[in-house]
């Protein structure tokens, strides 16, 4: 799997980056049996949309997973629709948008759109609850998505293909799920917007200390750290998430890519 880092902003778009997105991409067969590469988009916040294109052409991406309806992780959808839905080549095929509860709703409200049909002729909306499981196959990937501690509905996913994992935390506050997603990963995509010492609301985000912990407890062989927001010091974060994981470890930045 290969998965480049969009967007990795916390909370809002930073100087030198957008806010969450992050392109997975991975080889498998289509219907008829040919050989192709698969591209999903995890997240899609304020300004993803823009540097997206430097990495895919935006009409290849087959699926867009939403780890929440947080508009630094979903709003870009709406400019997203208008390059579907617009395109002067025509109107595109339907591609599945996987999100929480509301997310039809959500996106039909962030670009004024009456709530039905809201997006769904330009995109098949599905919830990760609706099979119980919370697991699905796309293409090669098998997704498991699990739900964290934030203040809105919010999952974490975990992703396999071609016999390797990525464990992508969301947001989310401290919770025992993420010990499940991020067991053994081979890269732990997690987020700290907190740091120790500061008093930081319950229920909302980790701090560095606390991901690198969590990473150690699932004993994720390598960790990136995400969701930095600009008005922390993210070599601060990092420092402390080094204190607790003493494996490979490293922030996440606009344009790096990791072969998983
Ligand atoms: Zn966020
Ligand atoms: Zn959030």
């Amino acid at each position: 799997m290969r998965l480049t880092v969009v967007g990795c902003s916390g909370s809002y778009p930073g100087p030198q980056s957008p806010a969450s997105c992050y392109l997975l991409q991975a080889d498998g067969v289509d219907a008829e049996g040919r050989s192709r590469t698969w591209s999903l988009v995890l997240d899609m916040g304020n300004g993803a949309l823009g540097l997206l294109q430097r990495y895919i052409d935006p009409l290849a991406v087959d699926a867009v997973l939403l780890s929440h309806l947080h508009a630094d992780h979903c709003v870009d959808m709406t400019s997203y629709y208008v390059l579907r839905k617009y395109h002067p080549s025509g109107t595109q095929p339907r591609i599945p948008v996987w999100g929480p509860q509301g997310t039809a709703g959500r996106l039909a409200n962030a670009y004024d759109l009456p709530r039905r049909p809201g997006m769904r002729e330009e995109f098949e909306f599905h919830r990760y609850d609706e099979q119980g499981t919370g697991s699905f196959t796309l293409g090669p990937f098998e997704i498991t998505a699990a739900e964290v501690d934030h203040p809105v509905p919010a999952y974490g996913l975990r992703i396999s293909a071609e016999g390797r994992t990525l464990a992508y935390s969301g947001d989310t506050g401290p919770t025992p799920a993420l010990l499940d997603l991020a067991k053994g990963a081979d890269l732990f995509l997690v987020e700290a917007s907190f740091r120790e010492g500061d008093d930081n609301p319950p229920s909302l985000h980790l701090t560095g200390a606390e991901a690198g912990q969590y990473a150690t407890e699932a004993v994720s062989k390598r960790v990136v750290v995400t969701h930095v927001p600009p008005w922390h010091d993210a070599a601060e974060i990092l420092a402390e998430a080094k204190q607790t994981y003493s494996g490979p470890i490293e922030l996440a930045r606009s344009g790096a890519v990791y072969e998983i």
